[in-house]
């Protein structure tokens, strides 16, 4: 969030973003699963202009050994950024924001994987964001919630994620890159299927009517991902109904 051109308009008169969309849209999502075949799960998924890759591993035996847990699975979320994926080139490693969104974003899972059918193992989720344009943590957790999936992990339902913020004084949905530099406030969220919060973070200035706004665009989002999120796992994983063949 810095301080924004004086004559830069990031939503027209008649309700307009720069990007031609409405204050409740999200960015155009597109999903692909299974696109490692290295991993037992994986994701590749592009939200606007951002391109975000996720790997699942496991559950397989967790080390070292003394990370081990005698009652459940660890799970493990590593968020990294392309050194290309950003317009300033991203140092490589860990950063306290890589290492913070790691964080947040394996609380978000925990609700809903089911860690303690697999004591002493590990679940890995591994996060590529290979082209960020802002919601990079948004995109990352609803491509994990796929590739979990895809894994066969077993979850109590899936986990979907938007955020929404305020541009021009207005509450709007899944903010793109212009919108996180120069709006007033950022808030990302994630959730279950059954609308439980399991993410929430807010950077900058929002009164709690405006939260209250926010987290009904951010429902609707959810509820739009959720369907493409159902759409990908359905296409992949349901047996198709055999027709009866048609009597002679
Ligand atoms: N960003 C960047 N360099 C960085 C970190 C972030 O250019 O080192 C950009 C990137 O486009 C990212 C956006 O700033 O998507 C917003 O970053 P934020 O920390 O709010 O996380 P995000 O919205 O991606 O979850």
């Amino acid at each position: 969030m810095s301080n924004k051109p004086e004559n830069l308009i990031l939503i027209t008169d008649d309700g307009l973003r720069l990007d031609g969309r409405c204050a409740d849209e999200i960015r155009p999502m597109k999903i692909e699963i299974g696109v490692l075949s290295r991993a037992d799960g994986s994701c590749y998924l592009e939200w606007g202009r951002n391109k975000i890759l996720v790997g699942v591993f496991g559950p397989r035996e967790a080390h070292p050994r003394r990370s081990q847990r005698a009652d459940s699975a660890v799970i493990r979320y590593k968020y990294n950024m392309a050194s290309f994926s950003v317009e300033d080139r991203a140092r490589p490693g860990p950063s306290r924001r890589s290492i913070e969104i790691s964080k947040v974003s394996r609380e978000a899972f925990e609700p809903v994987i089911l860690a303690e059918l697999y004591p002493k193992t590990a679940i890995d989720i591994f996060v590529e964001v290979l082209q960020a344009d802002a919601g990079t943590r948004t995109a990352a957790i609803n491509a994990s919630s796929i590739a979990l999936a895809d894994a066969g992990i077993p979850m109590k339902g899936l986990i979907t994620s938007c955020a929404f913020g305020k541009v021009d004084g207005q509450i709007v949905l899944d903010l793109n890159k212009e919108e996180d530099n120069y709006g007033e406030a950022d808030f990302p969220v994630a959730m279950t299927q059954d609308g439980e919060i399991t993410l929430i973070q807010m950077d900058g200035h929002l009164t709690p009517e405006e939260i209250k706004k926010g987290l009904e665009l951010v429902k609707k989002g959810c509820k739009e991902i959720l369907a493409l999120q159902q759409a990908v796992l359905r296409k992949k994983f349901e047996t198709p109904v055999e027709e009866p063949a048609a009597e002679a």
